[in-house]
């Protein structure tokens, strides 16, 4: 039985196991992926128990995905860069590897939904400057997009991860209280704070002044049409949900724990069942 799962604390509210558990059962693999709590003081001791128990590996969320990298023998480009950890392999000699696939979900997720994006073509606006802004921000580098615009409320975090990223391409932040003030060529705007999600304020924000080509995407997938997306719709604006980049981002690790010769894929019936 090949042993693999999700560490955070809480963990309970975790859609890993049910999206991991769905392609197990689809591929026929004799596997599990099961949630595993652990508290920050208990955390080390932990993870040894999960390589001695034969863990293939986990993914690692709030609010281990720093702490982890301590741990790892070996860390990917990719994590190096944002700075964070939410895939681990365990090797046969019990030792880790670190990645970071949200960059990867978020970019998939955007070019199965808008196929005709060209980043070499405009700009990207991202609201936000936490975590999965950092990893939003990486993937649309990579991607070659012409300029990559950050504004946050706390403009010191835009300005760091402008500073941690510029080798990977031109960065412009824009004072919080200019947001609606859009770059014409804007071709994605994307929401990366927490704003929108249910039990959230929503985020306070006017498209009247934006492009009407430009795409909007909102990584907040519960509700799976934020506030935002639903004023983006009435503009005619492309829209993107973000529950695809939480599918996307947890096909490498299953690939390599569960050594597949393909990555799994994301259907929409998959969306509709792990959002119910
Ligand atoms: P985080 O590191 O805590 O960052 C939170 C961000 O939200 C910061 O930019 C923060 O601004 C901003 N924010 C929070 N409250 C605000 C308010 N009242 N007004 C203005 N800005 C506010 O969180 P994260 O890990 O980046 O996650 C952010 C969201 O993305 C969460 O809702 C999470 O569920 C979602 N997410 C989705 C996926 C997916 O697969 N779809 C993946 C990762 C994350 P300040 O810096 O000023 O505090």
């Amino acid at each position: 039985m090949i042993k693999a799962g999700v560490i955070g604390y809480p963990v309970k509210h975790s859609k890993s196991p049910r999206i991991h558990g769905t392609w197990l059962k689809e591929y026929g693999i004799n596997g599990s992926y099961e949630s595993v709590e652990i508290a920050p003081d208990n955390f080390e001791a932990t993870i040894k128990e999960l390589i001695t128990e034969g863990y293939k590996g986990f993914n690692v969320t709030i609010p281990h995905k720093i702490n982890i990298m301590t741990l790892c023998d070996t860390i990917d480009e990719t994590a190096k860069a944002i700075g964070a950890v939410n895939t681990v392999t365990v090797d046969e000699n019990g030792k880790l590897t670190g990645y970071n696939t949200d960059s990867f979900g978020f970019i998939e997720n955007l070019k199965e939904k808008q196929p005709a994006i060209n980043f070499n073509n405009g700009s990207a606006l991202l609201i936000g400057a936490g975590g999965a802004a950092r990893a939003c921000a990486y993937g649309l580098l990579k991607e070659g997009i012409k300029k990559l615009y950050l504004t946050n409320r706390t403009r010191q975090k835009a300005e760091t991860i402008a500073e941690d990223l510029k080798s990977y391409g031109d960065i412009e932040i824009i004072n919080w209280d200019n947001r609606n003030a859009f770059p014409e060529d804007l071709i994605l705007l994307a929401n990366t704070t927490a704003l929108g999600m249910e039990g959230q304020p929503s985020l306070d924000i006017d498209l009247s002044n934006l492009n009407r080509n430009c795409i909007v995407y909102d990584i907040v997938y519960a509700p799976l049409i934020t506030p935002l997306l639903a004023q983006a719709q009435d503009k005619g604006h492309p829209i993107v949900t973000g529950i695809g980049m939480l599918l996307h981002q947890a096909r490498p690790g299953f690939q390599k724990w569960f050594g597949t010769s393909d990555m799994p894929k994301v259907s929409a019936e998959l969306e509709e069942v792990i959002l119910r």
